[in-house]
């Protein structure tokens, strides 16, 4: 299995909306079966196409301690959110960050699985946050958007900095 690569903050394929999958194919398969690997590698419990550097609107995630609860989502849509939750959430594509964020708790959730078939499911509490996260990143926007301007400024002040003791 190959571990893909992961697209790190500020790179710009980071902020353009992904266009739908028309339908599953094998290719895609295989790609969900590699998004995997590569989350639980990292370690992450949610990655969004975007992150590999593919435009298409496509998430992983698996909230369980156990890892062994993967859920791949394509085309996801939030078709109703209730309640609010704050969790510290952080990003393989901002490594070293974490800021709390809020965000609805409870959210029902639309999409079609890897075998093709439309679903729709109810999410709550720390899975909600991660299908939220992931589904934000389709759409360009990535969780330090939700922080105050101040709070925003700091996290990518600790990111550069920690990118730049990387070099
Ligand atoms: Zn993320």
């Amino acid at each position: 299995m190959e571990k893909l690569d992961i697209v790190l903050y500020p790179d710009s394929g980071l902020r353009e909306k992904c266009v739908a999958i028309p339908e599953m194919t094998d290719e895609l398969d295989s790609l969900i079966d590699e998004m995997f690997y590569t989350m639980y590698d990292a370690p992450g419990i949610g990655l969004a196409a975007p992150q590999i550097a593919v435009q298409q609107r496509l998430i992983v995630v698996d909230v369980s301690e156990t890892k062994d609860q993967p859920i791949a989502l394509i085309n996801p849509e939030i078709v109703q959110s209730t309640g609010d939750i704050t969790w510290e959430e952080g990003c393989l594509s901002l490594p070293g960050v974490y800021a709390k964020v809020t965000r609805p708790s409870d959210i029902l959730v639309r999409g079609m699985d890897r075998d093709g078939k439309q679903i729709e499911f109810e999410a709550n509490d720390l899975l909600a946050v991660c299908i939220q996260h992931e589904i934000d990143h389709l759409n360009g926007t990535m969780f330090i958007d939700h922080l105050s301007g101040l709070k925003r400024t700091r996290a990518l002040q600790k990111y550069r900095k920690l990118q730049e003791q990387e070099d």
